[in-house]
């Protein structure tokens, strides 16, 4: 079966989309951890940056260059914060390679 941001890509799963063109598909996190937080993921499946290869780095691109127009569209005037968990010492709960962008508020210094 596809996996879980594979089905919110069909629309098989609802979300609340933000932001979409060929590459890229961004919709708000489920649970957010900031006042705005956001999710940008490929519209080709990848694990993680970890699969990340020159064949498929063109989506990553793209997810950055989305980036300034979601965090403009989400009113991230002063600043914010993009991550991306890998694997399980990184904490990635989802296998499916996405940038979360966070902001709405300072955010905090500290990684853990
Ligand atoms: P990570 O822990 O980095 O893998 O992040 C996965 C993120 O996906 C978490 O912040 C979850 O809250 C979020 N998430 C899980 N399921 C959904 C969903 N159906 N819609 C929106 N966000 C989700």
């Amino acid at each position: 079966m596809a996996c879980l941001f594979c089905r919110i890509i069909e629309g098989e799963i609802p979300s609340k989309k933000v932001y979409e063109d060929e590459y890229v598909y961004a919709f708000y996190d489920i649970a957010p951890m900031a006042p705005v937080h956001v999710l940008l993921i490929p519209k080709q499946h990848m694990d993680s940056a970890d699969a990340v290869t020159a064949e498929n780095s063109v989506y990553v691109a793209k997810i950055f260059e989305a980036i300034p127009t979601v965090a403009k569209a989400c009113g991230l005037v002063n600043g914010y914060r993009v991550i991306t968990n890998c694997g399980e010492d990184g904490c990635q709960s989802v296998k499916h390679l996405h940038f979360h962008l966070l902001g709405g508020k300072k955010l905090p210094e500290t990684l853990a």
